[in-house]
């Protein structure tokens, strides 16, 4: 077995421990005679699963008691839509700040429900920094403000929560939830996608404070419900039981890793690198303004786009290095280090990046 360095943003590399305990109990797991995949949802195997996922998150994430924990489907791209649906509650506009692609997605689709007034937005700088606070227009009877704590695409993350006074913070943290400590009682909600830093495809986490819910707007399904969703402990329908298994084995391996202060300072020094070299030579650029840089998503461009890109990502492949093509809406290269990348992984990207400016540069 060969495992390359996988920089994709996800889907995203998973911890090899995990991988490995799960390989070592995909057909019988623990005794039970049969898979994680092949139990019921309703077996007591698989409630104790479950069950102990969210304990784990619970402790992982410092979750207060006032939050529900809520396992849905659909991604965080559903959440655009259900989170108007749910946190509304009788207003008629949100405020959005936009650092992203991935936030004025969002903005768009709370439009099916009410309206977006667009608080701060860096588009006119083709998303490169946080606006600053001080700016943003924030209106007093919004249902809510939304961010996007990490822009993926960009490469543009909140280093700090930002004030937003007594109205509700909703953040999507797809891809860098669990990334360092978080002080949860400051949102309102958080949802994110587990496919980026905390495990397959397939399950999308809400943590919700619980007077937030229970006002959903009329023609919501009950799926969509966050209320019907929590008393129901996520088992409304089938969820998706795999996925919500491997993230459980994830959140022990963050346990067993120190937790979140000591994976963040990893995730701190793995940025730190990468960036660090970027900004001492002038071949490869990040465009991100410094304080606002993504510890999860690295973008960079290299000199000479045209001849240089496409030799670069083939020799990466040839060197056990994927995953580093930039997303479509912005080009160059893209690093993705969640959690699960290794130091080494950084530290060979590096190597081969300076390597390539020795040779082609
Ligand atoms: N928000 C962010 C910040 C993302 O990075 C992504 C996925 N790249 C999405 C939302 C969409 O997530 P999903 O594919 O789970 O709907």
């Amino acid at each position: 077995m060969s495992r390359i360095f996988n920089f994709s943003a996800g889907p995203a590399t998973l911890p090899e421990s995990v991988l490995k305990q799960v390989q070592s109990e995909l057909l019988d797991w623990r005794g039970a005679g049969m898979g994680v995949m092949e139990m019921s949802h309703r077996d007591k195997e698989f409630m104790s699963i479950a069950s102990q996922c969210e304990a784990d998150l619970r402790e992982v994430l410092a979750v207060p008691a006032n939050y529900k924990v809520l396992f849905m489907q659909g991604g965080a791209t559903a959440q655009f839509g259900i989170v108007p649906q749910n946190l509304l509650r009788g207003k008629t506009s949100a405020d959005f700040v936009l650092t992203g692609d991935w936030g004025k997605k969002a903005a768009k689709e709370i439009t099916k429900f009410g309206k977006a007034n667009i608080a701060a937005s860096a588009e006119a700088e083709k998303f490169n920094h946080i606006p600053d606070r001080a700016g943003w227009k924030l209106d007093p009877n919004a249902a809510y403000v939304h961010i996007t704590t990490n822009e993926t695409i960009h490469g543009v993350q909140f280093r700090e929560v930002p004030e937003v006074g007594a109205v509700p913070l909703v953040a999507d943290a797809s891809s860098d939830i669990a990334c360092r400590p978080l002080d949860v009682s400051k949102f309102g909600l958080i949802y994110a996608g587990a496919q980026k830093n905390i495990g397959p495809a397939g399950l999308t986490l809400v943590i919700v404070r619980d007077d937030l819910i229970g006002q959903t707007l009329p023609g919501t399904f009950g799926i969509h419900d966050y209320k019907a969703v929590a008393d129901n402990e996520s088992m409304l329908n089938t969820p998706s039981t795999f996925s919500w298994y491997v993230c459980g084995l994830v959140f022990q391996w963050l346990k067993a890793e120190g937790g979140l202060s000591a994976v963040g300072a990893r995730n701190e020094r793995k940025a730190k690198a990468l960036y660090d070299y970027i900004d001492s030579q002038d071949f490869y650029k990040n465009p991100v303004k410094k304080e606002d840089r993504s510890i999860m998503n690295v973008p960079f461009t290299l000199a000479n786009a045209e001849t240089n890109d496409a030799e670069f990502l083939k020799g990466a492949k040839a060197a056990g290095l994927n995953g580093l093509k930039g997303h479509r809406a912005v080009g160059g290269m893209r690093a993705s280090i969640y959690n699960a990348m290794p130091e080494a992984g950084v530290a060979a990207l590096i190597d081969y990046m300076k390597e390539f400016v020795r040779t082609r540069g």
